[in-house]
């Protein structure tokens, strides 16, 4: 069986912090994921800039997006191009199987979070088409706000007929995999027909980063951000170094 993380933001978000190739470095040197997904809020020039940049570390990465639809965050894996934010929920589905893409109902019902209602995720399964692309729903996410919900967020994805992912939903290096989505297979191609065919399972990792160890270095990390400055990876056998975030992300744009 094959694990994969498909909820990962980087600086190319903007509450993330490392950049793509420490990203890239960590997954291969820290984690048994055999494929994973760049998802920045509502941007796809880090999910690029890590496709490139995937072999030099051999690992398997789908281009994605988290979309801030109008009802709540979604998921989009295998994107060619941008999908705007602010749009329902069935339209951006609709929009992002356009371009072959598959979508992932992201933390759904977390509070206060921007998550899809169950109430939105059953009406959008009732439009023609959308349930041939949305296709999945997080039934754990590991991510710092999302907890709290993931018990629910599990019964419901038992009682809809979407297969079933689990992703870290990761902003620090650290929570890396400790969600993940497992599948029969190790590729992106396998992973892809696990999800339509809702083969897949959510798999939930042993250890489970504290909410005060993620701040404690989620927010260090942050101000270095702020004022310009990114841990980054020059190659694939170099070390984790400091740098100016326009020579270590090339295709971060500001704002
Ligand atoms: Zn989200
Ligand atoms: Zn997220």
């Amino acid at each position: 069986m094959g694990l994969a993380d498909l909820h990962i933001h980087t600086l190319h978000s903007w509450d993330g912090i490392y950049s793509v190739s420490a990203v890239l470095r960590y997954v291969r040197d820290h984690t048994d994921l055999n494929v994973i997904a760049i998802t920045d809020h509502d941007e796809i020039a880090g999910a690029r800039e890590a496709v490139d940049l995937a072999p030099a570390y051999q690992i398997e990465v789908i281009p994605g997006s988290e979309i801030s639809t109008a009802e709540g965050h979604l998921l989009a894996l295998f994107l060619k191009e941008r999908v705007p934010a602010g749009k329902s929920l069935a339209e951006t589905v609709l929009r992002v199987g356009e371009q072959g893409g598959l979508c992932i109902a992201a933390h759904p019902m977390a509070r206060g979070m921007n998550s899809l209602s169950a109430e939105s995720i059953r009406a959008a399964l009732q439009v023609p088409g959308v349930p041939q692309i949305l296709v999945g729903i997080e039934a754990f996410n590991a991510g710092l706000f999302h907890r709290q919900s993931n018990q629910a967020a599990w019964a419901l994805a038992r009682s809809l007929p979407l297969a079933e992912a689990g992703n870290s939903d990761s902003h620090v290096l650290r929570t890396i995999g400790q969600g993940a989505t497992q599948f029969a297979g190790k590729t992106a191609a396998e992973l892809r027909l696990a999800l339509e065919t809702k083969a897949t399972r959510a798999w939930v990792g042993p250890r489970q980063t504290s909410g005060v160890a993620i701040a404690l270095n989620w927010l260090p990390n942050y101000l270095l951000r702020s004022a310009g400055w990114v841990s980054w990876c020059p190659g694939p056998l170099e070390p984790l170094r400091l740098g100016r975030i326009r020579q270590a992300s090339p295709l971060y744009r500001a704002g």
